[in-house]
């Protein structure tokens, strides 16, 4: 997951938080837009950010207390939506400027929600299955009177799952008297999950890879890819795109890639649920993570972590394109080599944000009661990134702007129309 500071060494590179890093887009994207500054100062700040206390009692009888938050930006599209993380490195800043994030993501895709961020500072490794079950119940209730199906919808993130998605459900559920799938996504389908819905961060980076490559007039047919990251967004990324006619030539996990100039079998290598950091174990050439990102390949998918291409990397970068996987993996320096360099970069906030649209997708089959098949998910998840694509190519297409800034200015653009037509209320 995106990291709250840069990690780059290289000492011209100011370190950054997630909360800097949004109100800079914002900043940016205001640049190119007429917007009323009023409304661009209220998007600076969240709306509200609840701090709770967590108290969980260990399987020893001990006693034991956690700090959790709930960041909420900004409403003004729909209810507020947005990931748990549970990680000893969260932070109430980090919290609102992945809360800003959610905001843009949404807004870009126009998916009527607006966006949030939560967590408890704890480390999830250190917990056993029934704490962190007893966890999850008790930051459920001391959330209880800010989410909701029409107020806020929690899902998964780092160290949280679909397990610990379906527990806060159920502790929310049992409080209010009846059954409220809708109050969170990311849960088993058993409960009211979508079918589709662990893929889809992968399948929108496949569907904006393959557009992007239509853009630049390469067919999917002979075009090489590397992709960091064999996990959830990378291994399902890479897959869709070797079945789609892509050359994968790399793949990778935190011990190293596998390369293979020929393409790799995408299929004869474990994802990372599959069989963790398993990849260098079935490679047959390997090399390391930072040459995977230096390859000469015609798109490089950097779907790891945070902070990878870097002001010291990015000239040495030699992909023609880059698509973010992952959430925030090109550093701001970073970003300005690049497009210096004239390497097109589709952003995170368009290119993962399937994982966020199939949510929506559970949210209405939830309220509705009624499930998709996952052909459905799928028909509609592509209809919603060529929309989102489109929209964003034209703003591409018609200003002196990145794909990163046109991204930002459709999402802002939407967010600013949304307050300016229901105003301010007293
Ligand atoms: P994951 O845990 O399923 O997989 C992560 C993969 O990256 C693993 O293969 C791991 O070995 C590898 N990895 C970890 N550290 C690495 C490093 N330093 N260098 C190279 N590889 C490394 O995670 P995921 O769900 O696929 O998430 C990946 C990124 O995508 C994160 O930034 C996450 O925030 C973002 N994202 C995820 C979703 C989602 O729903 N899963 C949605 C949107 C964005």
């Amino acid at each position: 997951m995106q990291a709250n500071r840069t990690t780059s060494d290289d000492p011209t590179e100011e370190p950054e938080t997630a909360l800097e890093t949004a109100r800079k887009q914002l900043r940016a994207a205001a640049g190119h837009l007429d917007i009323d500054p009023d409304i661009v100062e209220r998007l600076r700040h969240p709306t509200r950010v609840q701090r709770v206390t967590v108290p969980l009692e260990r399987d020893d009888g001990s006693v034991e207390v956690f700090a959790g938050y709930r960041a909420q930006h900004d409403a003004v599209r729909g209810p507020y939506k947005g990931g748990l993380r549970y990680h000893p490195g969260v932070t109430e800043e980090e919290c609102i400027g992945l809360s800003m994030w959610m905001t843009w993501k949404c807004a870009v895709m126009d998916i009527p929600f607006g966006g949030a961020k939560g967590g408890v500072v704890v480390n999830p490794k250190e917990l056993s299955t029934d704490e962190k079950e007893r966890l999850t119940r008790r930051f459920a209730q001391e959330l209880r009177d800010i989410v909701g199906p029409t107020r806020d919808i929690p899902a998964p993130d780092m160290g949280t799952d679909a397990e610990t998605m379906a527990w806060f459900m159920d502790a929310y559920s049992m409080q209010e008297g009846e059954t409220q799938p809708g109050v969170v996504t990311g849960k088993p389908p058993i409960v009211g999950g979508s079918y589709g819905r662990e893929e889809a961060p992968g399948r929108s980076v496949a569907i904006v890879t393959r557009e992007a490559c239509d853009y630049y007039d390469y067919g999917l047919d002979g075009t090489t890819i590397a992709v960091q990251g064999f996990g959830s967004v990378g291994a399902n990324a890479a897959r869709l795109l070797d079945d789609w006619g892509a050359t994968v030539v790399a793949i990778s996990d935190v011990n190293g890639a596998a390369y293979d100039p020929d393409g790799i079998d995408t299929d004869a290598i474990p994802s990372h649920e599959e069989e963790p950091e398993a990849v260098t174990t079935y490679a047959t050439n390997t090399i390391g993570n930072d040459e995977l990102l230096e390859l000469d390949v015609d798109v490089l998918v950097p779907a790891a972590v945070g902070n990878v291409i870097t002001a010291e990397n990015a000239p040495d970068v030699q992909a023609d394109v880059v698509v973010e996987g992952a959430n925030g993996p090109t550093t701001s320096a970073g970003d300005a080599v690049l497009a210096e360099r004239d390497v097109p970069v589709i952003p995170d906030i368009l290119a993962n944000a399937g994982g966020v649209t199939v949510s929506y997708f559970e949210w209405l089959q939830d309220i509705n009661r009624r499930k998709w098949p996952k052909e459905r998910v799928d028909e509609e998840l592509e209809s919603e990134m060529l929309s989102a694509w489109n929209d964003v190519r034209a703003e591409y297409d018609d200003r002196d702007v990145t794909w990163r800034e046109a991204a930002y200015v459709v999402a802002l653009s939407r967010l600013a129309e949304a307050h300016d037509a229901r105003g301010l209320w007293p």
